[in-house]
């Protein structure tokens, strides 16, 4: 089995125990797993080796995580790998080509875990398990249209059950204005290298993207989910979440944006600072920008953000290139049913 990005400079083996398959996974909701993707959760399986060699000098070196090595220590990473650290043990990897997060490290060198995405046989490797950090989505995020019936819980598995809200109308967001009266939402990756300023289809009624993408009430801009294989290899993730906004709508800006072709047509953007995806430009009147960077206030809900300024398509994109059958069948299932809101 191999770990691999979509340029396909990373192609590195990693070796399971064949007698722990499947492994239950988790998908995990917290801000550090969406802000370095961009995706709406992260999704990790233990890995127990490292996944990049061990230096020259490896016996010499100190496990001790307050070095400056610390979090690292029993590697030799290639200059073609980032490291980004989320937390004090927590550290990430990515490409630094295409941005697709390869894995993480999260009990100083002890353990490692990659993005499900690069698993080859997927169902005899791992089984979603259950749903976590739900508390950091204040109403439960994509969860709320994900009829697949596991558990879900506020922080780690077993700590404490998350109780989705029943509507996300009591927790909606308030219509941002800046100090000119705009209507302005704000996304942005972890480290704040790149910011998008996103306005409603209303501030440009004629403006590119807006007959095509805006809905009839002028508010809201079309969004959508994709499985596709290009998502899933430059965001390391199981799924990909974006808003299609018109191009004279948008304003990107960051000293650490870098973009990558990711096909003919496409570039992707993102951060070369903590990896996140930030954008999918084809060149058409509307932009894809990431919806889980989408900057909240202090207790609004991400479902209600998203639903203050999208509506959401019915179907799945490219739900045939989707590697996990439980989710592709569950939110195909919850898209369907939450069809036609707001139109
Ligand atoms: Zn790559
Ligand atoms: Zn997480
Ligand atoms: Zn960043
Ligand atoms: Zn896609």
């Amino acid at each position: 089995m191999f770990v691999t990005c979509h340029c396909r400079k990373h192609r590195i083996p990693i070796h399971l125990d064949p007698s722990a398959l499947p492994h239950t996974v988790d998908f995990c909701y917290c801000l550090a797993c969406r802000q370095t993707t961009g995706a709406p959760f992260g999704c990790y399986i233990p890995v127990p080796h490292p996944l990049f060699p061990p230096p020259a000098n490896a016996s010499t070196l100190s496990a001790d995580p307050s070095s400056a090595k610390g979090a690292v220590p029993y590697v030799d990473l290639p200059e073609s790998i980032r490291t980004y650290k989320t937390s004090e043990a927590g550290t990430r990897y990515f490409c630094v080509t295409c941005g697709c997060h390869l894995g993480m490290d999260d009990f100083q060198g002890k353990a490692w875990c990659v993005p499900e995405q690069e698993i080859q046989a997927v169902d005899s490797t791992y089984t979603i398990s259950w749903h976590q950090y739900l508390s950091e989505t204040v109403d439960g995020g994509l969860t709320r249209i994900l009829p697949d019936g596991l558990p879900r819980w506020s922080l780690e598995k077993d700590d404490k059950p998350f109780n989705t809200p029943p509507a996300a109308g009591p927790l909606n967001a308030q219509f941002r204005t800046t100090s000119t009266g705009e209507d302005v939402l704000t996304a942005r990756c972890r480290c704040g290298g790149v910011r998008a300023r996103i306005r409603r289809p209303s501030a440009i009624p004629s403006g590119p993207g807006v007959k095509e993408r805006g809905s009839s009430d002028g508010r809201r801009w079309m969004a959508g989910h994709c499985v596709c294989t290009d998502c899933r290899l430059v965001s390391g993730c199981p799924l990909s979440s974006w808003i299609y906004v018109g191009r004279e709508h948008l304003t990107i800006e960051g000293e650490t944006l870098v973009y990558y072709q990711s096909s003919e047509k496409a570039k992707r953007g993102f951060c070369s600072t903590c990896g996140a995806t930030v954008t999918w430009d084809g060149g058409q009147p509307t932009v894809d920008i990431s919806t889980p960077l989408f900057e909240r206030a202090e207790g609004e809900g991400v479902a209600a953000v998203e639903s203050d300024w999208t509506y959401l398509e019915d179907e799945l994109s490219y739900a045939s290139d989707g590697r996990d059958t439980v989710l592709r069948g569950a939110l195909s299932t919850g898209m369907k049913q939450n069809a036609g809101q707001g139109r």
